[in-house]
Formats: structure tokens, C-alpha cells, sequence
């Protein structure tokens, strides 16, 4: 079981960047521009600062996931070949609790399936598979959807457990971004990949890609790149992504050289999270101790705050606690250990004193179980 897929995605990034390419965190798409039957690009905006921009291409690759359909209709350019809104969509949820068992069970219930997979000392529980009419906008976790699913576990679950909401420790949720709708069934709707080229639309310059799922990304990727070159008639090197170590893994059977003094637990997390940067991240730890004090029940130190926010680009706490060091997808942190995390980010990323405040509500308000 991954220990944290958001650094996988982190991993594909900072690979990509050391092959050249430019990459822009909380920037999203405003609007498709183009003329003349041919998209350039698209105008953007900074979702933090509010700054706009431009960002031109010779291919523009709508890759927005359950959002694509709605990235093309909220442009005049492309609002044409947007198509209708599908009536349904699919949401899924994982809930976390304390460690229910230590063997992975699945459980077949009358929608779907869901699992209870150890994980981090903990169980994770899920996915459900749920019919979403509403706007891709306006979806978020709501307590409604995590009670049907623990009332579903109660009834259905191969471990004999009865869970309330005061068990649940984080809970996660998204909208699956399915290729195509077969009627309500969104449970044996189709998760293969799709690349749509837009000329088919009468506009050149820009495709679609999405749907699919996160382990067969890197194929599709490939496949999709190659089909682009080919049509733009650009010359590409054979792709070896397959057969490349991603930027920050550590290859197995490789371990860190810096341990001394720190708990065995730490150093096991730290290495599994971290990969071939836990050297740092532990050396950080050994030479400033109070640095070494850890944040989870794993044994996720502090140390991993200072060194995700001097090196990792975090926009905010809740990013760099949710998709850099693993802190917050364990729970909601103690509030000391929050003000003292925001403390440390804020040193590296130079917030003053009304930033770090803000950062603390805002983490406070996004980790753990939502309020409806
Ligand atoms: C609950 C759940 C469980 C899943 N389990 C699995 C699994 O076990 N295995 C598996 O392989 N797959 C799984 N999937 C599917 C997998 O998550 C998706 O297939 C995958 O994330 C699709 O990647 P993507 O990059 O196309 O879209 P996404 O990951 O959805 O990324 C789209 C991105 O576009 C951004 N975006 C939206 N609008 C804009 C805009 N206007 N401007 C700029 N950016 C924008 C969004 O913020 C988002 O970051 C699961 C999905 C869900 C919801």
C-alpha cells in the first residue's frame, strides 16, 4: 500500500522539471485563447495572489481531469465543442480510521466494493462509488456523503466492527473523471483513457486528455505524446520513463546514511516518504534537535516541514501538510504543533506574523473531517 501517492504526483513534477519543462502551482486556466481556427494558449490567473498571465503553446493540453469538460465551456473559443454537461458523475471516498485489521479485506456490497487496506498504522477504508449530479465546482466532502458510507461499512463490512463519525481521523474524496456515462451506473462506467483532438471540432492546436486511472497515467502519457509529435511533425526522443528511476526515489534495497540518534520508527516513515532526499531531511533533524520532535503518530518530524518548504514549492500550510510531508493525511495535528508548523514554514517561505494566522485557520479549517 503507498504510504503517499501525492508524492508520487510531486515525484513526476520534479522530474519533468529536470527535464526543462516549466511547471506553475495554483495557476488555473481562465480562459482558451486562439484565433483563426487555432488556440495559443490560455489566459491565467494565480489562485493565491490573484496575478494574471498568459501562457502560450503550440499545443494546448486540457489534462483538468473531472473539470475538462467545464474548462472548455467557460471559454467563448471552446465553448462550442464543450458538449452538455453529464448528468451523472461518480464520487468517491476514503475514510481514516484507527488500524481495524492488518490484513487488506474486501468487502462486495450491493453499489461496488470497498476495502479496509492497513495503512500508516492506520485503515483506510474505501472507495464508495456514488452517483454526483451537481456542478464539478460545487462538489466537496460533506458529512451526509461520509455518514451513508459508514452506515454502508456497518452493514456490509466483512470486519466486525460499528463505526461512528468519532472514529473517522481524515476522510478524502473526488470526483472520478469517467470517458464515458452509462446511465446511473457509474460503478461499471468506462475508466479508459481518452485523447481527443479537437480538430475534429474545427479547432486546431488544442486536445483533451483525461479520464483513465493514476497507475496507467504514465502509458497514457506516453502514448499521447508521441500521437502529438507525430501530428505536429516534431522530432522527440524515445521516451525512457518506463525504465527511469522518478526525481527523489530511493532504489530498493538503498538506505539513508544519516540515522544516528533518530527513533527507528522516524527513520523508517522519513525513508519511505522521502526516498533519496530522507538524508537531508534526517540530517536536519540530527543538527537541529528540536527539529527532531515528530508530528504524527508515525513519527513524521518536523524536520520534514523545514525541509518540504525550503525546497519544495508550497503554496500554502494545508499544501505543504496534505501533498508534501504526509503530516496532515493522518488527521488534524494538535493546535501547538500547527502553530509551531506554521511557525517553521513561515521562516522559510517569509510570511509575517498576520500570514502565519491565516495559514493556521486555514489548515485548522481543511484537515481532519469536514463541518458541513
Ligand atoms: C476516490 C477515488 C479513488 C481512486 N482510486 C484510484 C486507484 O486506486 N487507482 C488509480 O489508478 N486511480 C484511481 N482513481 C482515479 C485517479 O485519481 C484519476 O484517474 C487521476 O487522478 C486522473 O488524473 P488527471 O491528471 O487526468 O486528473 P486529476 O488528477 O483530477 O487532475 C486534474 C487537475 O486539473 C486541475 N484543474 C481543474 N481546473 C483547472 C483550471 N481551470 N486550470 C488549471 N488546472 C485546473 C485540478 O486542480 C487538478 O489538479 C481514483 C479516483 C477517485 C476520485
Amino acid at each position: 500500500m503507498m504510504a503517499f501517492p501525492e508524492r508520487l504526483t510531486l515525484a513526476f513534477l520534479r522530474s519533468a522539471v529536470e527535464h526543462g519543462a516549466l511547471i506553475a502551482n495554483g495557476v488555473a486556466v481562465q480562459t482558451i485563447i486562439g484565433g483563426g481556427g487555432r488556440v495559443f494558449g490560455a489566459h491565467v490567473c494565480d489562485q493565491l495572489t490573484g496575478q494574471v498571465g498568459e501562457v502560450r503553446a503550440r499545443v494546448t493540453v486540457n489534462a483538468t481531469g473531472p473539470w475538462a469538460r467545464d474548462v472548455l465551456a467557460g471559454s467563448p473559443l471552446t465553448e462550442s465543442i464543450a458538449g452538455p454537461p453529464p448528468t451523472v458523475r461518480s464520487e468517491g471516498i476514503y475514510l481514516v480510521t484507527r488500524e481495524l485489521s492488518t490484513t487488506m479485506v474486501l468487502t462486495v456490497s450491493g453499489h461496488g466494493h470497498f476495502s479496509f487496506a492497513p495503512w500508516r498504522g492506520l485503515s483506510l477504508i474505501g472507495p464508495t462509488e456514488t452517483p454526483y449530479r451537481d456542478a464539478v465546482e460545487d462538489w466537496r466532502l460533506t458529512h451526509a456523503s461520509i455518514e451513508a458510507f459508514l452506515e454502508e461499512i456497518n452493514s456490509a463490512s466483512m470486519v466486525p466492527v460499528r463505526l461512528g463519525l468519532d472514529d473517522v481521523v481524515a476522510a478524502y474524496g473526488g470526483l472520478r473523471p469517467l470517458t464515458e456515462q452509462n446511465g446511473e451506473d457509474t460503478y461499471n462506467a468506462s475508466r479508459a483513457s481518452e485523447l481527443v483532438d479537437h480538430r475534429r471540432d474545427g479547432l486546431a492546436g488544442i486536445v483533451t486528455a483525461t479520464g483513465g486511472k493514476y497507475i496507467s497515467s504514465r502509458a497514457f502519457v506516453q502514448k499521447a505524446v508521441t500521437a502529438l509529435a507525430k501530428r505536429e511533425g516534431l522530432t522527440i526522443r524515445r521516451s525512457s520513463s518506463a525504465t527511469t528511476l522518478l526525481a527523489g526515489c530511493l532504489p530498493t534495497g538503498e538506505h539513508t546514511r544519516h540515522a544516528g540518534g533518530i527513533d527507528e520508527r522516524t527513520v523508517a516513515i522519513v525513508e519511505q516518504i522521502y526516498g533519496a532526499d530522507a538524508d537531508d531531511v534526517l540530517a536536519a533533524a540530527i543538527e537541529r534537535p528540536i527539529l527532531a520532535r515528530t508530528v504524527t503518530h508515525d513519527g513524521i518530524p518536523l524536520a520534514a516541514v523545514a525541509h518540504s518548504a525550503r525546497h519544495e514549492s508550497p503554496r500554502t500550510l494545508l499544501d505543504l501538510l496534505l501533498r508534501r510531508t504526509g503530516i496532515g493525511t493522518v488527521g488534524r495535528p494538535a493546535d501547538d504543533d500547527l502553530a509551531e508548523m506554521a511557525q517553521i514554514a513561515g521562516a522559510e517561505l517569509g510570511w509575517d506574523a498576520a500570514r502565519i494566522t491565516r495559514e493556521i485557520a486555514d489548515a485548522r479549517a481543511g484537515l481532519g473531517v469536514p463541518v458541513d
